[in-house]
């Protein structure tokens, strides 16, 4: 859902500093008792940073002075500047960000009546050329650092003035952007550490999740690395269709990525993994694709599965289901007992819907149009 355009600048502005946001907690002790201090007051600038979302170390009022100056001289709190950011009429809102090198990302967050779910990217481009999704024609670019990930949530936190704990505006963080995080292993486990930390946003391991093609190894690591929700992209029941859809399938086909998942769920009490499934007209939304996908179910009583009507792009030679398709396909699956939701689209008055980028990264011109204004002072906001 996430777009990259090109910018000619570097957007930190603070090179040869420390980026504090590229640390998670352990990291950030370390890198406090390596310049001489108490690995504590790690733990007091971590609050301030994502409990008061602070990037002024001289607003840091209980951290001693000569701590204040020492920061300030050789580190920074440096999220992704936002270029711009756009509201849609849904609530749904979403911001350009700059990243090193000139390259930008979006992260979208989608209010809902009992939740605030932000999705995030964890690469620029994607190299898995996922057939349905438009990252795959933008080819990729390179992984996003611990600091861009995390970032991406520090700036629509601020944005959003939300709080920890109580009334949290963003209550979930899903990797569902740009990339796919299970090739950003180390930089994506440390920012949802963070996400997940007491002393960052705290979020329950349930509130946080990571949404893969399919990587069956990673898969694994992962679930020995940190405690946090899994989703699937599966998209079909059969080999032949979904090597076609998701070539990562042809490394690691259904039987093998399902074992992984069960692998999953085995080391998890009371666990449950979301199948994904993008409904594309005529190509995996009829009534034998949902049988396929029953009888894989059959095995995964404690899953559930969560359709996404396709969301076009230019150039895209799939379309949307209809709506008659999308309501039979889940009745069926209803009816043999797997339970399915439905994800609304959300967003796509601003193109902030799952795989809606490539409209934008065709415009580039206006988008660095928009970035010179916003460097020559004027404030640019898309909407
Ligand atoms: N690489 C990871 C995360 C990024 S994609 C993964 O594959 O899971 C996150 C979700 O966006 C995927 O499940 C995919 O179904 C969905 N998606 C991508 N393009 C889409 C499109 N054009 N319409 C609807 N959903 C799309």
């Amino acid at each position: 859902m996430n777009q990259v355009v090109a910018i000619p600048s570097d957007p930190t502005g603070a090179a040869g500093k420390v980026n504090l946001l590229d640390f998670d907690r352990q990291g950030l002790r370390d890198f406090f008792t390596q310049i001489g201090e108490k690995p504590y007051r790690a733990e007091q600038v971590m609050k301030w940073i994502y409990h008061h979302l602070e990037d002024d170390f001289g607003k840091m009022t209980d951290v001693g002075k000569a701590l204040r100056a020492k920061l300030e001289a050789t580190c920074y709190v440096g999220p992704p500047k936002t270029l711009f950011e756009k509201a849609a009429q849904d609530g749904t809102h979403k911001w350009l960000l700059g990243m090193d090198g000139g390259s930008a990302v979006e992260a979208v967050y989608i209010p809902e009546p009992t939740r605030g779910t932000l999705c995030v990217s964890s690469q620029i481009g994607c190299g898995l050329n996922c057939q349905f999704c438009s990252t795959a024609t933008q080819g990729f670019n390179r992984n996003l650092s611990t600091a861009e990930v995390i970032g991406q949530m520090w700036v629509a936190a601020k944005y959003l003035g939300n709080v920890t704990h109580q009334n949290r505006r963003i209550t979930n963080v899903v990797m569902m952007g740009m990339g796919e995080p299970l090739l950003n292993f180390d930089n994506v486990v440390k920012a949802m550490s963070l996400m997940r930390d007491d002393l960052g946003f705290g979020l329950a391991s349930k509130r946080v999740t990571l949404s893969t093609a399919g990587l069956v190894p990673m898969i694994d690591k992962l679930s020995e690395s940190i405690d946090v929700s899994l989703a699937v992209s599966l998209h079909a029941a059969n080999d032949e269709l979904r090597t076609e859809l998701v070539p990562l399938n042809k490394r690691y086909p259904i039987a093998e990525l399902m074992a992984a998942c069960q692998r999953w769920l085995a080391r998890r009490a009371r666990t449950s993994i979301t199948f994904e499934y993008t409904l594309m007209k005529g190509v995996n939304d009829q009534p034998e694709h949902a049988r396929q996908l029953i009888k894989l179910m059959r095995r995964m009583p404690t899953c559930k599965v969560n359709l996404i009507p396709f969301n076009p792009f230019p150039g895209t030679r799939f379309e949307r289901s209809g709506a008659d398709d999308i309501r039979a396909f889940q009745t069926q699956l209803l009816n043999a007992g797997v339970l399915t939701m439905l994800r609304r689209t959300r967003g796509d008055d601003i193109d902030a819907a799952c795989g809606q980028l490539k409209g934008q990264v065709l415009d580039r011109t206006r988008r660095q149009a928009e970035f010179r204004k916003r460097l020559e002072g004027g404030v640019a906001h898309a909407s």
